[in-house]
């Protein structure tokens, strides 16, 4: 099959024969739908996050099994799968406990004296989150899939596979945001534009969309905001502070960066809570002004929007089908696979929310 093969950091991704198993005893072989193309994937690419290489990337999918193994009977052939890298093991104290997105994953993956799901001659070749989805074939663990009805383009239910899930589980399974609420979100790019709309869910009352880029915020406000705060021009924390009794109940940072972070606590009321969504490079530290704790500010981490996927993606595509997600204005391209290179790009210029890779 072709893949989209990531040798070395900083180099483009080269479309290339992958060797791809067929599906073991839990395992399933998809055929991919569609793919989007995340910042996290980027992060990799760049070298902000390391991953053994060769690697193909690639997490936000949807697609059509194709076949399964012998003990799988949660889906057949045919079936209309997202894939998550919440990938659970279900028996685990993290699964057990009602946070299969903390699973530690024990006996999900391949182990390395096993034969490697994909490899390229002799070289096992790494699947990015036990997914790799820049490939016309996934091959992943049963319990990285969800089984969605069939009427959903492929693209919508790509987009659910990690954004949608990261930006909406952040606001209402992580944060747990109530009606009435001031919530204000960082950077709207895929993820943050899904907080807002979260937070609409979740019945905010104020949603202050913060980014740098102008257009985006224009955007932020089609999926709900109520105010802007254009972060090119000076203090973010002080124009939130000014729109608001002196700080929102609720802040969510879905940049990734030591400034964004430390923001997102500043500019919270006594109270009041920030989530941290973004992936913050390896070896930073984030400075938090102490007493803030003695009026109860919290900061926390937020991973996949605390999903129980399986519960989660099934009930966004039919918020999207009432009219009350937005994923058509997510997909603001689509492009091939071997223009992958192009999407991150794209994506560096900071102009698109989604790109999504379709395979036919
Ligand atoms: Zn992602
Ligand atoms: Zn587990």
């Amino acid at each position: 099959m072709k893949a989209a093969v990531l040798h070395e950091v900083n180099t483009p991704l080269r479309v290339e024969d992958v060797e791809i198993d067929g599906p073991g005893p839990r395992e399933v072989l998809i055929r991919t739908g569609a793919s989007g193309v995340c910042h996290s994937d980027l992060h990799f690419v760049e070298g902000k996050y390391s991953i053994s290489m060769p690697v193909v990337l690639g997490h936000e999918a949807a697609g059509t099994v194709e076949s399964v193994g012998e003990q799988v009977s949660y889906v057949k052939p045919g079936d209309r799968v997202i894939t998550c890298l919440s990938v659970f093991c279900g028996h685990c104290d993290r699964c057990l406990s009602g946070r299969p997105v903390l699973c530690t994953r024990a006996d999900v993956v391949r182990s390395p004296t096993e034969k490697p799901r994909l490899r390229q001659g002799d070289t096992p070749v790494t699947q990015m989150a036990q997914l790799a989805s820049f490939a016309e074939l996934m091959l992943v663990h049963e319990h990285a899939t969800v089984k969605v009805r069939d009427d959903v383009p492929f693209e919508q239910l790509a987009l659910i596979g990690c954004g949608v899930t990261t930006g909406l589980g952040a606001v209402l399974n992580t944060a747990r945001v109530e009606p009435g609420s001031t919530v204000a979100v960082i950077g709207c790019g895929g993820v943050g534009l899904n907080a807002v709309q979260g937070a609409v869910l979740a019945g905010a009352l104020r949603i202050i969309a913060i980014d740098a880029v102008e257009t985006k915020l224009t955007i932020a406000q089609e999926f709900g905001a109520t105010d802007v705060v254009d972060a090119s021009g000076g203090d973010v924390v002080e124009k939130v502070r000014n729109l608001t009794d002196g700080g929102v109940d609720y802040s969510f940072e879905a940049i990734g960066t030591k400034e964004t972070a430390e923001q997102a606590f500043d500019m919270l009321r006594a109270g009041g809570t920030a989530t941290i969504i973004g992936m913050i490079p390896q070896g930073t530290k984030i400075e938090l002004d102490g007493p803030s704790f003695l009026r109860e500010k919290r900061i926390q981490g937020s991973s996949m929007g605390s999903n129980r996927f399986r519960i989660d993606m099934p009930r966004y595509i039919e918020f999207y089908l009432q009219g009350r997600l937005k994923l058509d204005e997510l997909v603001t391209q689509r492009m091939k696979l071997e223009q992958v290179n192009e999407a991150f790009e794209d994506m560096k210029q900071g102009y698109v929310a989604r790109t999504v890779i379709t395979f036919d």
